[in-house]
């Protein structure tokens, strides 16, 4: 297969600090193991704004469309609060996930051993924790018509309609399915089929493709404010959840905060397969552009990182490379480097964001 390509766009604030120590670590995978990236880099967001008077030029968009998969920081910042809502930076962000169809958001949460101590929850509720949910990301009630806000006699009335399809709910659902199988093999689909025939529909429609395709994938079903009751009770009972948009919004924010901080979190998004097989992605970490401690050297660069395990794992089928990376996260953890946003403890002096990055190479260096 020809050298795999891969889209850099750091974004605003943060993001160019939090990409340039992912750089250096897809250069130390071109310099050890043999692993080689065309990359290339282009604006997103506010940078693109300013240069171009947009937040996603078309040829960017263009080019998100042809790589194997795009690398994305962040984007946004008060400098751009007053724009016009149709250029505000994370319209870029927003187009690249529609025109690329991401349909499959993938936010895993996962508790560093080294880390349990920050989770809002008990040590041991959170300890080991790894699942994985997987949001609906392209349709729902986000996106479905009629909505807006309407006069009704003497008061105003907010419409918006939550609507899936049967393909919509089955491309998704077997994405969750196939990440089950390279996991725990376990999948719980949580809507609200009690109160709305949309969760209804969604239910049979994910029962329908588990027996045609899947029965080999342990399946249970929730109501999502059920599933979101347990998740805080015990969530070691999950593996995979799958979930729609609006409820996947919720939940995948909840899961994230069991593992303590923003700055640990990643997320893939996932399309259908391209014509070389590897489905259409973005990787990104689920924080924002953090203009509070941009410039600063402050940051946090693992869920950057993290998000190019998840590129080496779902876009280039590299999951052994990407067990190196994350473990080479762990470790450096392990070994007590913290950045700011991780400290609480006594007697840590905090690291940064490129002392982060030499950590965490220098792991990958032991790791041979
Ligand atoms: P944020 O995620 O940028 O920051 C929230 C808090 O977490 C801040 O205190 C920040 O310092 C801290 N933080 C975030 N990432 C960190 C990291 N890697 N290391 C250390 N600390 C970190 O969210 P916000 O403050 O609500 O938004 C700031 C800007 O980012 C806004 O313009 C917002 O629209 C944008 N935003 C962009 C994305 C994205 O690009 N996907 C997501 C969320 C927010």
């Amino acid at each position: 297969m020809s050298t795999p390509s891969l889209l850099i766009l750091p974004g605003d604030g943060i993001g160019p600090e939090v990409m340039a120590e992912v750089s250096r670590i897809i250069d130390w995978y071109g310099d050890k193991r043999g692993l080689k990236f065309e990359v290339s880099h282009d604006l997103v967001g506010g940078s693109a704004y300013d240069k171009h008077g947009t937040p996603l030029h078309d040829d960017t968009m263009a080019k998100a469309q042809e790589v194997d998969a795009v690398l994305l920081g962040a984007v946004g910042g008060p400098k751009y609060d007053n724009l016009d809502f149709s250029v505000k930076p994370e319209r870029g962000l927003l187009r690249l996930r529609k025109e690329m169809d991401l349909f499959a958001n993938l936010r895993p949460a996962q508790c560093f051993d080294a880390l349990a101590d920050f989770s809002s929850l008990k040590k041991d509720v959170v300890a080991g924790l790894d699942i994985m949910i997987v949001r609906e990301l392209t349709s729902g009630i986000y996106f479905g018509e009629p909505r807006g806000i309407i006069k009704e006699g003497n008061e105003r009335v907010g419409i918006n309609t939550q609507r899936y399809t049967e393909s919509e709910i089955a491309r998704v659902a077997r994405s969750a399915f196939e990440l089950a199988r390279k996991r725990s093999n376990k999948v719980c689909s949580m809507e609200k089929a009690n109160v709305m025939e949309s969760g209804i529909l969604w239910r049979d429609v994910v029962t329908e493709v588990h027996q045609a395709e899947y029965s080999d994938v342990e399946l249970s079903h929730m109501y999502a404010d059920a599933g979101a009751m347990q998740l805080c009770r015990w969530p070691k009972q999950f593996d995979v959840i799958v979930t729609d948009n609006l409820f996947g919004d919720l939940l995948s924010d909840a899961a994230a905060m069991l593992t303590g901080s923003l700055g640990m979190l990643p997320s893939a998004s996932l399309g259908a397969p391209m014509a070389n097989g590897r489905p259409k992605a973005l990787y990104e970490p689920v924080h924002g552009s953090a203009p509070d401690i941009a410039g600063q050297g402050k940051a946090n660069p693992i869920a950057c990182i993290l998000s190019f395990a998840m590129a080496l794992r779902y876009s280039f089928d590299q999951g052994d490379e990407a067990d190196r990376l994350e473990a080479a996260v762990e470790q450096v953890l392990a070994d007590g480097k913290r950045t700011a946003d991780l400290l609480g403890e006594e007697g840590v002096t905090p690291v940064s964001t490129s002392e982060m990055g030499d950590a965490i190479l220098g792991a990958l260096d032991a790791s041979l």
